[in-house]
């Protein structure tokens, strides 16, 4: 008599929940499939042998991913990114407004303008005052600041930082040499092109480098 016997994977979904499907370009839901290897009888599975793994189905298009995939989520890393740059572009601002000394009202209405500007929602007041009394207390430069954030930015994103920064210079009427100073800080730290920054500069009325 002849046995025919074998073995094939089998997969099993163990848990549901949702990820970010690159496929479908958005929050689906899933399973995670864990794929054992059966021992067959006659073609009929009869026991499992051994473990061959675990991937991710996205239920809506069927495509098939690494586990690793559920902790992407472009998503929550664009936010984390937005707080990120705008913080470093809040303190940017509030070194710029240092630079020449003491903050003044006007430089203080114009950081909290611009920072709504870039954050796009309204800026408790309270929270200004704290990162003011941050900015003047340590010791980082706006360099310190934008290292971490300038390679994720975009050309449109820099400049962004770039006028706001300019935008806190010329807030108090005149643009001293340590805000000019610090301007070409901000651009050296952007690692922005010098004929996009020199087109910034020229439009913002001030000396090319
Ligand atoms: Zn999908």
């Amino acid at each position: 008599m002849i046995f025919i016997w074998g073995s094939r994977g089998r997969a099993k979904s163990i848990e549901n929940g949702d990820f970010f499907c690159p496929e479908c370009n958005g929050r689906q839901d899933m399973d995670l499939m864990h794929v054992k290897n059966w021992f067959t009888f006659y073609w009929i599975p009869i026991f499992p042998m051994g473990d061959l793994g675990k991937y991710v189905e996205c239920k809506r298009c069927k495509a098939t991913f690494n586990e690793r995939i559920r902790d992407y989520d472009p998503e929550s890393q664009a936010e984390a990114f937005e707080a990120e740059f705008s913080i470093a572009a809040k303190r940017v601002m509030f070194k710029m407004a240092l630079a020449d000394g003491e903050i003044d009202d006007a430089e203080v209405a114009q950081i909290t303008q611009a920072f709504q500007n870039i954050a796009k929602r309204e800026i408790d007041p309270a929270d200004m005052a704290a990162e003011l009394e941050m900015a003047r207390n340590d010791t980082l430069t706006v360099k310190d600041y934008l290292t971490d954030v300038a390679p994720g930015l975009n050309d449109t994103g820099k400049e962004l930082v770039l006028r706001s920064a300019i935008a806190v210079a010329k807030a108090d009427g005149n643009v001293d040499p340590e805000e000019i100073v610090q301007i070409k800080e901000v651009i050296a730290a952007l690692d922005m092109p010098k004929a996009y920054a020199n087109g910034v500069l020229a439009e913002e009325g001030l000396a090319t480098i």
